[in-house]
């Protein structure tokens, strides 16, 4: 029918506009590169602020005694202990508790959310066992996971600069996280010292290296997206300090906000940018990330609905709702083996109140979300190439045997199976047979925490 042909139009519309060639993959990846260079040069040189960490070193296996981590980055935030056994015996013992933020404290005030965090860190401070041993004498110490852009001023200090994935609380903007923290730790009575700022991506390069040397970058792949990696000190013009000891420093990427012509952008992304809480930012991280893909299905979804009657004459009120496609739920219809698409079909009557659907409309479904899955995890791929070419570990050296691994995190990346291949294989694409033999993807489960925890370690005050 005429519907149906204008439905498929749309569809065809929106995968050639998605497509990403490898032609393409090269050029978003050589963007990257250029922006990278452009980020170390200067500050504000770039889209990509390519940040100072301030980890000069990373764990080397000796890190000793009892460290707390809290990692805040997205829907939930997680707080832990390790007791760390020093070298030879690593992570002697572990704990951690997960726990939700309530939606109306990502868009409060700062002392609310933070007073939030530190009384859920205290009830779980609290609840310390006697097989974790704090050393006589010594002040518990915190590495903070905070995985939002910091402009920081030393290991343990920086500024927000400005929230993303869904955070918006205005007086927290221009402050010292930290600081924010601390006092409302001081105002809880929980004796506690923060150690270490970073993200998850530091997090989870730290946590990686503690457990494997050649860990050199880290990705994380969750609700929203980001990179760090090493890079060598001097080849950070921007960088006026002292040059570290060890010749090295820690990047964060804040890749989420690259952003680059090559970009295979849809009417649809624009529409979604429009109408987010940072629009015209995080561009990239809109195309790759947790808490859009879904989203972006939806969009197009819609347009069937209202454009060409696809799922009938009248278009689903659930389907005009922002957001109410998660990228799990997604996930699920993507990877349905079913021979009738049961789960789309469930999905569809569960979450949309769509029933009725025919299953070639329930392949077409399939279809759209393998389409903003392949976009996003080859578009993801290219951005570690470009990581790859600055550290000069794209292409083999003759002699060498030189192997890089990649730690990679994030729900997306954990659960989202069929994006996670897509990933992997359009890598392996990019670097060819014998470099890709060089390459890791390692994923760093959880690595986030516990490294945040072992930077806390190898930055005590007692050191
Ligand atoms: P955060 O990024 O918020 O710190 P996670 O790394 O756990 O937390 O990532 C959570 C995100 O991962 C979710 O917002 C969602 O987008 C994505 N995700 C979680 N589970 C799945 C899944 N089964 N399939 C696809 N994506 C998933
Ligand atoms: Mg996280």
């Amino acid at each position: 029918s005429g519907r149906w042909i204008k439905a498929m139009e749309l569809v065809t519309e929106f995968e050639e506009k998605c497509a990403t060639p490898i032609w393409k993959l090269r050029q978003v990846a050589d963007a990257m590169t250029v922006e990278m260079h452009a980020g170390l040069a200067s500050e504000g040189g770039s889209k990509l602020k390519m940040l100072i960490s301030y980890v000069d070193n990373l764990p080397t296996g000796k890190e000793k005694g009892l460290f707390y981590a809290l990692d805040l980055g997205g829907t939930n935030f997680r707080v832990l202990r390790v007791q760390l056994g020093g070298k030879d015996s690593g992570i002697v013992n572990q704990q951690f508790e997960e726990v939700s933020i309530p939606p109306s404290l990502m868009t409060g005030t700062s002392d609310a959310l933070f007073d939030y965090i530190a009384a859920e860190l205290a009830k779980f401070v609290a609840q310390e066992g006697m097989d974790f041993q704090l050393t006589p004498g010594r002040q518990r110490e915190l590495g903070f996971t905070f995985s939002f852009p910091v402009m920081q001023s030393s290991i343990a200090s920086g500024t927000l600069l400005r929230w993303t994935k869904g955070f918006s609380i205005d007086d927290a903007v221009g402050q010292d996280v930290v600081a924010e923290l601390t006092k409302a730790m001081e105002r809880q009575g929980l004796d506690m010292r923060v150690s270490a700022l970073v993200n998850d991506t530091i997090g989870t390069l730290a946590g990686g290296r503690y457990t494997n040397n050649d860990v050199v970058a880290a990705v994380i792949l969750g609700t929203g997206s980001n990179a760090a990696y090493v890079e060598r000190a001097h080849a950070i013009p921007k960088w006026h300090g002292l040059l570290p000891k060890s010749g090295e420093m820690v990047i964060n990427m804040e890749w989420g906000n690259f952003r680059s012509a090559h970009l295979p952008l849809t009417e649809y992304d624009h529409a979604l940018d429009a109408d987010s809480l940072n629009p015209g930012e995080q561009i990239y991280e809109k195309l790759i990330s947790g808490m859009y893909l879904g989203e972006i299905v939806r969009r197009v979804l819609c347009r069937m609905a209202e454009e060409a009657a696809f799922f009938g004459d009248i278009v689903p009120p659930k389907l005009k709702v922002p957001f109410i496609l998660r990228t799990p739920v997604m996930s699920a219809m993507h990877q349905d083996t079913s021979p009738e698409l049961k789960v789309v079909a469930d999905k569809l009557k569960n979450i949309l109140e769509i029933s009725n659907t025919s299953l070639k409309m329930r392949k077409v479904i399939v279809e759209l979300c393998n389409i903003v899955a392949t976009r996003g995890a080859r578009l993801s791929a290219a951005g570690v190439l470009g990581i790859l070419k600055k550290m000069g570990r794209d292409a083999v050296k003759e002699g060498e045997k030189q192997r890089t691994v990649i730690a990679m995190d994030g729900g997306l990346f954990e659960h989202y199976e069929e994006y996670r291949r897509c990933l992997e294989n359009s890598l392996n694409e990019l670097l060819g047979q014998e470099v890709t033999e060089t390459i890791v993807v390692e994923h760093s489960n959880d690595g986030s925490g516990i490294g945040a925890a072992l930077l806390a370690a190898s930055h005590s005050q007692y050191l």
